[in-house]
């Protein structure tokens, strides 16, 4: 196809919408019609990307293949679509600045003044049309994170109103808005989308689509009413009403025949309706599955939905291909003690070590981890959680009391784990740790590479302490094999105890590739063994 078409998706009325799961939907969905489609996210905040922020600020980092510290939005396309995103998928206020502040301290502005319109405003189109520059994208969506009238998102919007005007139909917007229920009159109130197309209008952008969240479904009559408030056909109106799973979003919106609207407004041939039969067959299971699986996942951030979502979707679908239901308790780590332990964690049929950073919640993972290697509970620990597998084994199995990771205690006696090489003499915090896919080459005959199926794999990273090799011996002497190994560094990535029911520690992250239809098999072979181990 000659032309890319792009999509863009705005928000309205309230934050928190899902605009992210409505434009990963949509996308499946033409993806589901044999169209090459790719999603990306522009955040309106000034950090260069979100791997500074703390997860209060911004829920779970997402790290793609290619590196980059990316909103958790691009977790879900991945999800979603099923291919990789990298740091061109996810662009921030603070990077386009960045790049016009270094353009013009190249000289590349020629003595012009430099402002929002058209140097910025061109930087973000510049960006926008970057994934479909080589031919590699029939459609590119573009969500515009935040909530149309944000001063912080003007500059986004403006692009927006550009490119619809340059690109003609090659271009649509699809506006997200909320249709509240007013439960004391009984009524849904149609009003607050009016005001936000309006607004939306008075920034120069005449939505072409409109997408209304509710918890209720919404009638025709009241499609109608916002159809003619708003300047757009009635068939342009969808709902997005509440679904048990997000991943039953694409089926509620094929319903409704929105991917064929998008696809007939560009001219494309939409062809017959897919069958979508993996994906119905994922959400069959979601609905047979009557069995409850007993998950802890132990964290400081318990309090946040959003501090382990791929973990949780990661868990969720190794859950349901296994024919079972999750229930997965956050558990800080925090509150964890010698005393409560067994009362707290006794129920749990497996433990997930979370992936952290500073010392803040240490000693409870340490305490978790202890009781799980001691009563033979399925355990995975993840990047944090499995050095502190490694700081409770050289402590309570080698007996260095003082052992520990230099991040917490900088001056231990036994530093198992400790900073790479490569990190000590870094000093600027954006962007420095090992990010990205790494290869790592796994022990036959280990847990590890029976959950994988083959000695080659490659995973995702996102760390500056390693485990430290002069142990190794020891270790393994002891008990705690080192079952894999980057081929080129040697870093070590995997540890296991090869007698205990399951007990794996990752230096990767393998929640960052786990898809709907491609479950991570660590996961899931974690989840067979809490499975075993429950039903005996
Ligand atoms: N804080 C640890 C490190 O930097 C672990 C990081 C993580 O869990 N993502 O190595």
């Amino acid at each position: 196809m000659a032309n890319t078409k792009y999509i863009f998706v705005t928000g309205g009325v309230v934050s928190s919408l899902g605009k992210g799961i409505v434009a990963a939907s949509l996308a499946k969905l033409i993806q589901a019609r044999g169209l090459r489609v790719t999603i990306q996210k522009f955040d309106p905040y000034i950090n260069i990307d979100p791997g500074t922020l703390n997860p209060y600020e911004h829920g779970e980092c997402y790290v793609t293949t290619d590196g980059h510290e990316a909103d958790l939005d691009l977790g879900h396309y991945e999800r979603f679509l099923n291919i990789p995103t990298t740091r061109a998928n996810n662009i921030t206020t603070g990077r386009i600045y960045q790049n016009v502040i270094k353009k013009e301290r190249r000289g590349d502005y020629l003595g012009k003044t430099v402002q929002v319109i058209p140097h910025i405003t061109d930087e973000i189109k510049r960006n926008v049309k970057l994934l479909g520059s080589n031919n590699e994208y029939d459609i590119v969506i573009t969500e515009i994170g935040g909530t149309v009238g944000d001063i912080e998102s003007l500059p986004f919007i403006e692009s927006v109103r550009q490119l619809k005007w340059e690109l003609g139909r090659n271009c649509m917007c699809i506006h997200l808005t909320y249709v509240p229920y007013i439960a004391a009159a009984g009524e849904l109130k149609t009003k607050p989308t009016q005001h936000s197309v309006k607004q939306l209008q008075e920034l120069g952008i005449q939505p072409d689509v409109l997408v209304l969240r509710t918890e209720h479904d919404l009638s025709m009559e009241l499609r109608s009413k916002v159809a003619l408030f708003c300047n757009v056909p009635k068939e342009a109106v969808f709902q997005s009403a509440d679904v048990s799973t997000i991943y039953e979003v694409p089926l509620v919106l094929q319903e409704q025949g929105m991917d064929k609207y998008v696809l007939n407004y560009f001219g494309l041939e939409p062809g017959e309706t897919p069958e979508m039969k993996p994906w119905r067959e994922f959400l069959q299971l979601t609905k047979t599955a009557s069995e409850t699986i007993h998950i802890g996942l132990i964290g400081k951030y318990v309090e946040l939905q959003d501090a382990y979502k791929s973990i949780d979707e990661s868990l969720q679908q190794a859950a349901i291909y296994n024919h079972k239901l999750l229930k997965l308790e956050y558990i800080s780590s925090e509150i964890l003690t010698e005393d409560n332990v067994v009362t707290e964690l006794a129920h749990l049929d497996g433990i997930i070590i979370a992936p952290g950073f500073g010392s803040r919640g240490i000693d409870g993972k340490l305490i978790a981890l202890k009781y799980a290697r001691q009563q033979n509970v399925p355990t995975l620990g993840i990047c944090l959680g499995m050095q502190c597998m490694v700081i409770e084994f050289a402590r309570n199995v080698l007996g260095y009391t003082d052992a520990n990771s230099t991040e917490v205690n900088p001056s231990t006696t036994h530093p198992v784990i400790d900073i790479m090489d490569e990190q000590k003499n870094l000093h600027n915090y954006g962007g420095t740790m090992r990010l990205g896919s790494y290869e790592c080459k796994l022990t036959p005959g280990s847990k590890v590479f029976e959950a994988y199926g083959k000695e080659n794999i490659s995973e995702r990273h996102r760390h500056r302490f390693e485990f430290n090799s002069k142990y190794q011996k020891e270790f393994e002497e002891a008990g705690l094999s080192i079952t894999g190994v980057n081929p080129h560094t040697n870093l070590v990535e995997v540890v296991e105890i090869a007698n205990h029911k399951w007990f794996v520690g990752v230096q990767f992250h393998p929640e960052y590739q786990s898809t709907v239809i491609n479950p991570n098999p660590l996961f899931m072979a974690f989840m067979k063994a809490c499975i075993n181990s429950n039903s005996k």
